[in-house]
């Protein structure tokens, strides 16, 4: 299976063979589309011991070892032998790093310890791979910090000089994490020459992260919004995202509209045929009538990992004082995490029932039908790189109610202007929510304007074709570049 002229995809999840969140979802995505578009790609990922790799039959692609530093390590290539996901993954597997039944960590949580060794080898062993192909790929796309030092190893490691002419693109799907480590444990990078250390040094220690920003051809991020918070908040890289803005770049995300068609979605309690307001409220009714709420109210939902970065932890705190207040409204929460806030949101039920309800876990199938049965969709995230519920609320014809930050200010302009798609507003704060609710309510009223702009945020384009058409253009730019 030769490689020449694709984009190869390098990274640390792929959806569905290997997900933790949006990184996943990316590279299970954008090399389908691309490939949809005659823009031949591939992924190659770890061979991590998950169930959905232990289930597909494999192929070898090639064997080979890396040297770490003191011992040789093996490692084998494979690929699968269907086309089962729209593209070709490659897995490498590397005994005693890899083979464990978790990404990052073990199933009770905890960290594996030893992931730079890991991400390291993985790293030499796509690029040992790389150069045994007599047609090679002709751009490597790296995501996150676990494939930020391959940028460098290509330009200034003498082991990788065939492939020095090879672009790389790096893409931050996840600023926080930045894979530092000292330079106690240089032995385990390939050579170069000593002055070249600054270009993967960043307060002085190794950052995969700063590495990868510094040594790419193009730098993307997975909003624009996104891209100018890190430039003043990203643990420290400020200074040289600033500094590296000539090729940096925001591509908001897409979503896959196969899976997420108001017409066709199988978990729906009705679908989309002529009226959207037929739709709504045919899914609405048998939301409220399952969790007891009010269907002639406006029904305000959430749906996320209780976790502080989407800003879960006030959710008790405006559920309570909007509720208590007595305003017209229903609220409705789906999702799991911290578990002070599973309990402080599970206590709410009794006091507020027939306004308030709450389920606690991970539900696929009624996220689909909170999207649809619901008329607004609150996000109060405190980061969000890109943010994808938004966008399926906008396709579901669900009003978001946003903060201002990352993707969200990306994807949804305040409903104040013209066009506007949802309600935006500023501050984790709970008066600064109520005060968006309000305006929501007060939206709901006027009948004719909701359902205009329910219409609208329908027809939105949030597709994949959309984000994939953004990279090829910078895979056509670096290409150009290189000659
Ligand atoms: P992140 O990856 O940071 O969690 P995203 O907005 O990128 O946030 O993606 C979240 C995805 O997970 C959405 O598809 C959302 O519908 C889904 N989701 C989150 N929590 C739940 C839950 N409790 N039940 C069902 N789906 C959920």
């Amino acid at each position: 299976m030769p490689l020449n002229n694709q984009i190869l995809h390098i990274s640390a999840e792929c959806y569905p063979a290997a997900k933790t969140g949006g990184l996943a979802d990316v590279a299970g995505a954008l090399p389908k589309y691309l490939n949809d578009l005659n823009y031949p790609s591939s992924v190659v990922i770890p061979k991590y011991a998950l169930p959905w790799i232990n289930k597909q039959e494999w192929q070898e692609v090639f064997a080979g070892s890396v040297w770490m530093g003191y011992y040789d390590l093996p490692f084998r290539v494979h690929t699968l032998t269907e086309d089962l996901l729209g593209f070709p993954l490659y897995v490498v597997d590397i005994p005693g790093k890899f083979d464990r039944p978790g990404i990052y960590a073990d199933q009770y949580g905890n960290f594996y310890g030893d992931e730079v060794e890991r991400f390291i080898s993985f790293q030499k062993a796509v690029l040992r791979w790389v150069q045994s192909m007599e047609h090679r790929p002709s751009i490597l796309h790296c995501h996150d910090h676990h494939t930020g030092l391959i940028p460098f190893f290509l330009k200034h490691c003498p082991e990788y000089e065939s492939l020095k002419s090879i672009p790389s693109i790096f893409t931050i799907h996840n600023g926080r994490y930045h894979g530092s480590f000292g330079w106690d444990r240089r032995y385990l990078l390939p050579h170069f020459e000593n002055h070249f250390g600054g270009l993967i040094e960043w307060n002085g220690a190794i950052n995969p992260l700063a590495a990868g920003i510094k040594n790419s051809w193009r730098l993307t991020t997975v909003s624009n919004a996104y891209l100018d918070e890190l430039r003043s908040d990203s643990a420290g890289l400020e200074w040289l995202l600033h500094e590296e803005w000539r090729k940096s770049v925001g591509i908001l995300n897409g979503i896959d509209t196969n899976v997420w068609d108001p017409k066709t979605d199988a978990s729906l309690s009705a679908n989309l045929k002529n009226s959207a307001s037929y739709f709504k409220r045919e899914n609405k009714r048998p939301l409220c009538e399952t969790f007891g709420l009010n269907k002639k109210w406006p029904l305000i939902s959430f749906i996320g990992r209780f976790a502080i970065e989407k800003g879960a932890d006030i959710l008790p705190d405006v559920v309570y004082h909007t509720l208590s207040q007595g305003w017209s409204m229903n609220l409705f929460i789906l999702g799991s995490g911290d578990p002070v806030l599973q309990d402080a949101l599970n206590h709410l039920r009794h006091r507020f029932q027939g306004r308030y309800n709450t389920y606690i876990g991970y539900n696929e199938g009624l996220a689909h039908q909170i999207y649809a049965g619901s008329d607004f969709l609150v996000m109060p995230s405190r980061v969000e790189p890109c943010g994808l519920n938004q966008m399926y609320a906008m396709r579901y014809g669900t009003i978001p109610i946003v903060r201002r930050t990352g993707g969200l200010k990306d994807s949804v302009t305040d409903i104040g202007e013209p066009e506007g798609t949802g309600i935006m507003f500023n501050h984790v704060w709970t008066g600064d929510i109520m005060h968006a609710f309000d305006r929501a309510i007060t939206l709901y009223e006027d009948k004719k304007k909701f359902q205009e702009v329910v219409a609208k945020n329908m027809e939105l384009d949030f597709s994949w074709e959309r984000s994939a058409t953004a990279y090829i253009n910078i895979y056509e730019d670096v290409k150009n570049e290189r000659g």
